[in-house]
């Protein structure tokens, strides 16, 4: 690990103690070995005015909801120093007491809640204070030597065991600091939690963080070598969606289902001893909250019932009831994380967000577990600490913000086709908007720039083309664990297409899009559908099926024809729950297809302004895209979910379809 710090640019953070600050917390956030999602904290103590104009001795603090990688100077709340200090001396504080005696103590009241080791950053006396959880200090300190190892490798250090974080290590940290000069000190070692380093220069405070971070690598080096399994496995992708469907289900909602299958993972995943070591607990209790205490080991070949995701929860309730306390409520039993043996490993989350941070814990859990276990075995704290953290309340209200009233598409996921524009690049907003991760395709390589913009992802694919269909259907569940939702809306119009007139060309290729490909994608999808949540399929199909109109041959013969397929394969797929559903829009002008001249030329021919043209329906309502896509998304939803084989209008109302 090598020192970040630059000269030239740390001066142009010379403004200010805080700018300071700012700069060597960056410093640290951007390596993730020392510190992740979060993970850390970092202080400054400093002089500031209050209110009333008066000099204030502060501690600026890093404030909870910032990640050091990209914290900014409001990160930091300002919180009166004396008496932030003096909650140390107290025999006991309880939580609430102190978030509400940390807040009572900011200048500020709008700053962000500081972090939960303020008052232990406070009565450290130097003006810098440093806080990593570094994985390389972590696999020292879980060795079952790894009491003598710390000593021997830190010996100019302040060593201390594991006590709970907040108001207890504080008041661990004051008692053994109260007689001493802690300069002495290069830094403070917390057994299984990470490393303190401190100092009045900013540079000093933090490259003593490297240098120690950098004898617990090099003591590695030395005597561990990691050793694990050659990858091979070729993933079977339907194993995959039905473990994805059984911790949905035990979870009590949709789950993305991120698989790790790198090299790294699957030779993780390889290993003979791998239930072994990766169910002893955390590498750092603090990762608690976010992956549980451990994950969930499934065979290679599972069971159709994926009898391990039963048994990890009835483990779970066995662990909650051995530790609880009164008034605690249990969370729920699904894992956060699985190693699939010869897979890989999994992270399971209601969204990608919370699924890369599960991988990231754990592409670091596998490294400092395999290191430890080369230097001689890897040991987790007792299970009654590591509960103690998961179900303290200053821990859970780091997730609170992510409960309340779910969108109806959050952890789903969802395919789009024909995504670049108009009704389709509409649906993709709509599904976005109720939390679905959608997967647009198009032919059109701008897909991948217009979904990128609203939070979805483009993929360019030739719908005609099976092998690409069925690739990039795989690609996605390889991805995200699964499929739910397909809608059917790729689709092409030539005008003029009279029978006499109409190539065979024409005709061929308006089939080959609007019914073949449709015809491919519900191929290579249902495999996957069938262990899909709530699954759905939706066909885009005209109001020309009801009702044709001379001149469009091969458009209305092929939507008429995807119509029927949309019906049989209502029949055909009903007994494994998918529904599979056909919209029929007619005039949704806010497309590409429609410029303002053609508008202008066709409302003048029935001698109508364009907004009358518009509205030519029996409701005299626009049907816009987006209001095509919005009702997309309700058919695929709960909302719908007695309702299969139906041809739902949406065309504001016509004489001839009703
Ligand atoms: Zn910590």
């Amino acid at each position: 690990m090598k020192s970040l710090w630059i000269d030239s640019e740390a001066k142009a953070f010379s403004g200010s103690d805080l700018d300071m600050r700012v700069y060597t917390s960056r410093l640290l956030g951007s390596n993730e070995n020392l510190v992740m999602h979060g993970g850390g904290n970092t202080s400054v103590k400093s002089i500031t005015q209050d209110f009333f104009g008066n000099e204030v001795e502060v501690l600026l603090v890093k404030g909870s909801g910032w990640d050091l990688k990209t914290i900014e100077k409001p990160g930091f709340p300002a919180l009166r120093l004396a008496e932030t200090q003096r909650l140390a001396t107290l025999d006991t504080l309880t939580d609430t007491d102190m978030a509400s005696q940390l807040r009572f103590n900011m200048l500020d009241q709008t700053s962000p809640a500081p972090s939960v080791e303020a008052i232990l950053h406070a009565i450290i006396p130097s003006k810098f204070v440093d806080h990593t959880h570094a994985d390389a200090v972590l696999v020292l300190s879980n060795n079952p030597k790894g009491k003598n190892i710390i000593a021997e490798v830190f010996s100019d250090c302040l060593i201390l065991p594991y006590v709970m974080p907040g108001f207890i290590l504080s008041k661990q940290v004051n008692e053994a600091i109260k007689d001493i000069d802690i300069n002495q000190f290069k830094g403070i070692i917390l057994h299984h939690h990470g490393v303190f380093t401190f100092s009045e220069d900013p540079k000093e405070s933090y490259e003593n963080m490297i240098e120690l971070v950098n004898r617990a690598e090099d003591y590695i080096l030395s005597k561990g070598v990691i050793d694990h399994g050659v990858s091979q496995s070729k993933i079977n992708l339907e194993d995959l969606a039905r473990i994805r469907n059984a911790v949905s289900i035990s979870r009590g909602s949709p789950q993305l289902a991120m698989l790790d299958c790198s090299d790294d993972a699957q030779g993780y995943a390889m290993r003979d001893d791998v239930s072994k070591i990766s169910t002893r607990g955390p590498i750092t209790p603090d990762h608690v909250i976010r992956t549980k205490r451990i994950p969930v080991i499934l065979e290679k070949k599972p069971k159709d019932s994926i009898p391990e995701i039963g048994i990890y929860a009835k483990e779970y309730r066995d662990y909650f009831e051995r530790n609880k306390q009164e008034n605690l409520i249990m969370l729920d039993c699904a894992p956060r994380a699985g190693v699939w043996l010869e897979n890989g490993t999994i992270a399971f989350g209601s969204s990608t967000k919370e699924c890369n941070i599960i991988s990231d814990i754990w592409r670091h859990t596998r490294w400092t577990i395999q290191t430890g276990e080369s230097l001689g075995g890897w040991e987790a704290l007792p299970e009654s600490d590591i509960f103690e953290l998961e179900y303290w309340s200053l821990e859970q209200a780091k997730l609170a913000k992510s409960v309340g009233s779910q969108p109806s598409h959050k952890g789903k996921i969802a395919i789009i086709t024909g995504a670049a524009g108009g009704i389709g690049e509409a649906t993709c907003r709509s599904f976005v908007d109720e939390g679905a991760v959608v997967i647009g395709l198009d032919i059109n390589k701008d897909v991948v720039s217009i979904m990128g913009e609203i939070g979805a992802i483009g993929k360019i694919c030739d719908l005609t083309n099976e092998e690409e269909v069925k690739r990039v259907i795989e690609e996605i569940v390889i991805t995200y664990g699964g499929l739910d939702i397909l809608v059917c809306n790729a689709g092409i119009f030539y005008s003029g297409e009279n029978i006499e007139r109409i190539s065979q060309d024409r005709w061929n290729k308006t089939m080959s899009i609007n019914l073949d490909a449709t015809r491919s994608l519900m191929a290579n999808s249902i495999k996957y559908l069938r262990h899909g949540i709530n699954p759905s399929i939706i066909v885009i199909g005209s109001r020309n099926y009801e009702a044709p109109g001379a001149g469009a041959s091969a458009y209305s013969v092929s939507k008429a024809a995807v119509t029927q397929l949309a019906r049989v394969a209502a029949l055909e797929l009903a007994h494994e729950g998918i529904r599979v559903n056909v919209l029929h829009p007619d005039a949704v002008f806010d497309t590409k297809l429609w410029t303002d001249e053609a508008l202008k030329n066709s409302a003048a021919r029935y001698n109508l302004t364009v907004e009358e043209y518009k509205c030519k329906n029996l409701l005299r309502v626009e049907v816009t895209s987006k209001k095509v896509g919005d009702l997309v998304s309700v058919i695929a939803s709960d909302i719908f979910s007695a309702t299969t084989g139906a041809q739902i209008p949406i065309d504001g109302g016509n004489d001839r379809v009703i």
